[in-house]
């Protein structure tokens, strides 16, 4: 960092409620206080990793991006020569089905000349690392998000599974189209979500903290906090959400390594925090907030099923996949709870084991034993039979985005169930994968313990088929205009690299 550097500045403000007229002031405010002028191309990057009448706390509020959206316009009018939301939503599901389903559709309807970006519909551009420790050379990311000039993350504040918390920094895993956001979401995400932020800094940072989501990311609790934060620098932000929440920002690995690479500082004594709310009160309306990281084991404890975790491969030197397939398994029973509240009544008893584990699995005849992931290993007799698993992990330099392929939601819905058809006779079953992905494991419960698929309730597939038609046409019509595209699955080498502002504390 540059030591002549102003301070970083977080500003915690009252907002009683999701009213888009008082957010709008805040936020001008707010914007104003630390004096920001948007300019250039503007985008904006809410958290809408899942919508829908399951997700109502998974995402960043319609009234919030509407008010924020207007402050932009309130400072930037002059300056700004283009106005943008964008996103990459979650869970294999079309972008266009979340910004639908949030509200954030009928927001840009009522503000003319703000666009919208769905993000696995733009050309996606090659961004190079150059930086230490960084898990690959390149990686893709949206063009808008490569040629922005005013970033402005505005996340939801919310515990998270794989990280124990997310706000703004995690929100950039939604910067990368699916193929490209599940290579290395795996135990070594948090360096991902590291990496991610040499591909751009915000210049202002607004989390949705009025309602915020606790326990989980995609069907969280709703957690009054009637707060409204602001800032202009993430590490710092980031250093005063985790004061709130009551989480040590050193041990939220992603945020901690941004630190120790120049991004910003996680000492508060060194973070100027104004406004209408002060920590301490800020840190008061928190109390009891639970966040994620809880081990899977743990999670299905009384429950029907019983999870056994091993470490992922020793040459990546952690004991438990973080960042990877057990958590999506929690993500996808807490899918499958909202959506039928007898879930859990009709599961039968199954075991389902991640990574290298070499414990007893206590199965008896007729429950199933799932295996999942690549890294999955095991050696033992389930009844009469000897089982052998062995790994099919593959290195992560063998994984390169250029040959990053798409899988959607029917084909991933198809593998499984043929999967599990053709394990029918047997005692077990392995997912391949890595990650496993919160869909396919979903798929996966749903069909073994004959549980409601959401993704076919009669109301949401009329819905979500609009999307997907939607989707696929609009890809299909760009290829035919011969925008440069992903073909075939691939990027091409040679798209135009964008000017990459890097924001390492240089
Ligand atoms: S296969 Fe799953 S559990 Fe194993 S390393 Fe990959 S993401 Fe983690």
């Amino acid at each position: 960092m540059n030591p002549n550097a102003a301070p970083p500045r977080v500003i915690i403000a009252h907002c009683e409620s999701y009213d888009a007229a008082r957010i709008r002031e805040i936020v001008r405010d707010g914007l104003r206080e630390l004096g920001l002028v948007p300019r250039g191309r503007t985008l904006v990057k809410p958290n809408l990793v899942a919508a829908g009448d399951m997700f109502p706390h998974a995402h960043t509020r319609p009234e919030l991006i509407d008010g924020l959206l207007r402050a932009l316009q309130d400072v930037g009018a002059d300056t700004m020569s283009e106005l943008a939301v964008g996103e990459r939503c979650g869970i294999t599901i079309p972008t266009r089905y979340a910004f639908k389903h949030s509200g954030v559709d009928a927001v840009l309807a009522g503000l003319p000349g703000v666009k919208r970006y769905l993000f696995e519909e733009v050309p996606q551009v090659e961004i190079r690392y150059t930086h230490e420790k960084r898990l690959r050379d390149y990686v893709f990311v949206p063009e808008p998000v490569a040629k922005a000039d005013f970033f402005v993350n505005a996340p939801k504040f919310k515990a998270h599974p794989w990280t124990t918390v997310t706000f703004s920094m995690k929100n950039y895993i939604g910067i990368q189209d699916d193929r490209h956001r599940l290579i290395d979401h795996d135990h070594r995400l948090n360096e991902k979500v590291a990496d991610l932020q040499y591909v751009i800094q915000p210049q202002f940072i607004c989390i949705d903290a009025i309602v915020a989501g606790e326990g989980r990311m995609l069907t969280p609790t709703p957690f009054d906090m009637k707060l409204i934060v602001m800032g202009n620098n993430q590490v710092a932000f980031d250093a005063v959400c985790c004061a709130i929440a009551g989480v040590d920002p050193h041990t939220v690995d992603h945020i901690r390594l941004a630190a120790e690479r120049g991004f910003g500082t996680l000492d508060l004594s060194k973070i100027v925090i104004t406004g209408d709310v002060t920590l301490e009160k800020a840190k008061e309306r928190a109390k009891g907030f639970k966040v994620g990281l809880i081990r899977v084991e743990k999670y299905f404890e009384g429950s029907s099923i019983t999870a056994y975790a091993g470490p992922p491969p020793q040459s990546e030197k952690t004991d438990y996949c973080w960042g990877g397939c057990p958590g999506a398994i929690e993500e996808a029973i807490e899918m499958l709870r909202t959506y039928d509240d007898q879930c859990d009544k009709k599961m039968p008893r199954m075991h389902i084991v991640f990574g290298a584990y070499d414990g007893p699995i206590d199965a008896k005849p007729g429950e199933k034993v799932v295996f999942i992931g690549d890294c999955a290993t095991w050696k033992g007799k389930l009844g009469d039979e000897l089982v052998s698993i062995e790994s099919l992990y593959k290195d992560r330099s063998t994984k390169d985005p250029y040959n990053a392929v798409h899988d959607d939601l029917y084909l991933k819905m198809s593998k499984v169930n043929r999967k599990i058809r053709a394990a029918r006779n047997e005692p077990h079953v392995r997912f391949e994968g890595c990650p496993v992905s919160v869909a396919e494991q979903l798929f996966a419960l749903v069909i073994l313990g004959k549980a409601k698929n959401p993704y076919v309730d009669p109301g949401e597939a009329v819905r979500f088929n609009e999307a997907y038609m939607g989707w696929r046409a609009t890809t299909a019509m760009k290829r035919l205009m011969g925008e440069r595209y992903q073909r075939h699955g691939a990027c091409s080498r040679g798209e135009a690299m964008p000017d990459v502002r890097r924001a390492d504390g240089e």
